[in-house]
């Protein structure tokens, strides 16, 4: 666990790379951390960020993107307010499963 590629410059190494900003859609090309595969839909572009550290107050939902099935229904389900863990795929729901399952409590 050494970081022995710190140089202790200042200077931080960007990531190049060709991703979207999750909230505006705009390209990024640069960022100051190599983002992980799973979290590209909570990817933002500068702008954005600056904006959501502004107005911290109201907690936005970034939704994830994908495809993947309700485990009750069989519908799509093409977004969800987290990301799923693949080990539990099978407990999936849509939106519509999942009220009608809490409505029951
Ligand atoms: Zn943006
Ligand atoms: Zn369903």
């Amino acid at each position: 666990m050494a970081y022995d590629q710190q140089n202790g410059s200042g200077s931080r190494p960007m990531h190049q790379g060709n991703w979207t900003c999750a909230q505006c859609g705009a390209a990024i090309t640069q960022l100051p951390f190599a983002p992980r595969e799973d979290r590209l839909g909570d990817l933002m572009c500068r702008d954005c960020f600056r904006q959501r550290r502004g107005n911290s107050d109201r907690p936005q939902r970034h939704m994830v993107q994908g495809e993947w099935q309700c485990a009750s229904c069989g519908t799509t389900i093409s977004e969800l307010p987290f990301n799923p863990d693949p080990s539990r795929m099978d407990q999936l729901k849509c939106k519509a499963c999942h009220q009608a399952q809490r409505t029951q409590y």
